[in-house]
């Protein structure tokens, strides 16, 4: 379970070069994920990376280098000292750095780790399961604020801050929509708005690939307005044969910090003729809660604008019902590592059914995503939620995909637990 911990927004994005890390431990007992962690961090630019096949050699490159490592990507099950004998020899050591667990155990045993390493006072990031997904590790970089070198290398393996600008600038930047379904009636009520980059050469690149390095280069806001632009167009077309229904587009807070960037927002709206209210904002809740995160003032003007607020991946940061309160959101979004581990996850299941809770008790409209089972389905309606999205019903997929996808789901009639079976016989 993800738990990036509210420490980590001292050190914020914006910060400058120096501030960056330039050391990275590896400790795994498997040889080839540490090559490939290696050269992952290389490509990053990290100046120092070190790798150790168990908790015992990880203290002696410690040792060895003052104790001087910027960040630690560790595995838990490892031969001499695993894991968790590591993580009470670090805190002797005062380690302060950001640690990320990356283990193929069970998800008891890494929470049972994750709390011990909270009693140690550890910064646990984010704890990842094996085998390592680079587009997740990217996330929780970008997520948790781990500064990371800002200039050559610090993109995914092969793209470059410059080809992700004229990738922005040739227009090659694509909408998919996932639909969003209302558990009530069981009907679209909704889709979200998320971009994918059509490469001339590499294919179709996921978010996770360039969405993280598109903050940290400088190229947020370039990416949102051309994701924006075609959302319009898009919505301008949909709106013209479908009421009713909202669109949901996804904001860095980095592009938040511009106070002007609501009234050009609103400006495109209007323009096309479309209403506002139609436009759902999805913010992540842990970037929240970073530090100089994004005033208020913007928040409050949006709301008054008359654009719905959401706050997204929620159970991933640290709020608490005082902080959930001062902003003007509208919908609380949980996040899909809690809804689809929830039917075999204790703990991620009462994770999903305190986020719901303390939605309710804040009048938000609940939207549960990474439905991927009926299973999942069944939960998260017993528990109120208002709206849900997730595999069992669509992936994301291209506009006219999403209008056949509209025809098929609605001859269902509801009874979509037979859509997946369905789709498989149509293929
Ligand atoms: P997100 O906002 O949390 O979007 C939901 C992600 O969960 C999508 O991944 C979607 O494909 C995936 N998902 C939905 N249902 C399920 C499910 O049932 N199971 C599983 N395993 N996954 C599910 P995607 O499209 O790869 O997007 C990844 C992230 O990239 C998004 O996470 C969002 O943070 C970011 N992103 C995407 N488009 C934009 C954009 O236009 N602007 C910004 N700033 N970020 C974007
Ligand atoms: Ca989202
Ligand atoms: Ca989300």
């Amino acid at each position: 379970m993800m738990t990036p911990m509210a420490e980590l927004s001292e050190i914020s994005d914006t910060q400058d070069q120096d501030e960056a890390i330039r050391s990275v431990l590896i400790v795994d007992d498997d040889p080839i994920l540490c090559a490939v962690a290696e050269s992952y961090f290389q490509n990053r630019g990290i100046a120092l990376i070190r790798t150790a096949e168990n908790g015992a050699q990880a203290l002696e490159t410690l040792d060895a280098n003052s104790g001087n490592f910027d960040f630690i990507l560790c595995d838990l099950n490892m031969p001499k000292m695993d894991g968790v004998q590591l993580f009470r020899h670090l805190k002797q050591r005062d380690f302060a750095g950001p640690i990320v667990i990356i283990s193929g155990e069970q998800e008891t045993i890494v929470s049972l780790a994750e709390d011990l390493a909270a009693t140690h006072e550890l910064n646990i990031v984010a704890s990842l399961r094996k085998p390592l997904d680079f587009g997740k590790l990217d996330q929780v970089i970008a997520k948790s604020a781990i500064p990371v070198p800002k200039h050559t290398g610090l993109q995914t393996a092969e793209i470059t801050r410059d080809d992700l600008d004229r990738g922005i600038k040739a227009g090659e930047m694509v909408v998919y929509y996932q639909p969003k379904i209302e558990v009530a009636t069981r009907k679209i009520r909704g889709a979200e708005a998320l971009v994918r980059w059509n490469h001339p050469d590499k294919g179709l690149i996921s978010p996770a690939q360039f969405v993280p390095l598109a903050e940290q280069c400088g190229l947020i806001t370039d990416l949102t307005i051309s994701v924006l632009h075609k959302v319009i167009d898009d919505a301008a077309l949909w709106m013209k044969f479908r009421q009713n229904f909202r669109i949901s587009i996804n904001l860095s807070v980095d592009v938040l910090r511009d106070l002007s960037f609501p009234d050009k927002l609103a400006e495109w709206i209007d323009d096309a003729g479309l209403d506002r209210s139609v436009f759902v904002l999805e913010v992540t809740e842990s970037r929240l809660l970073e530090k100089d995160t994004v005033p208020m003032e913007v928040f409050a003007r949006l709301r008054m604008m008359g654009f719905d607020l959401s706050i997204d991946d929620f159970g991933t940061g640290c709020s608490n019902i005082e902080h959930l309160k001062e902003f003007p959101f509208s919908e609380l979004k949980i996040d899909k590592s809690f809804v689809k581990e929830s039917s075999l996850d204790p703990r991620a299941c009462a994770s999903v059914e305190m986020s719901a809770a303390l939605g309710k008790k804040l009048g938000l409209r609940l939207v549960a995503e990474g439905v991927e089972t009926v299973i999942d389905w069944e939960f998260v309606a017993s528990l109120g939620i208002d709206e849900v999205q997730g595999f069992l019903f669509g992936k994301p997929m291209p506009f006219d995909k999403l209008m056949e996808w509209m025809f098929d789901f609605r001859s269902l009639n509801g009874n979509f637990s037979y859509y997946p079976l369905l789709k498989s016989l149509s293929r």
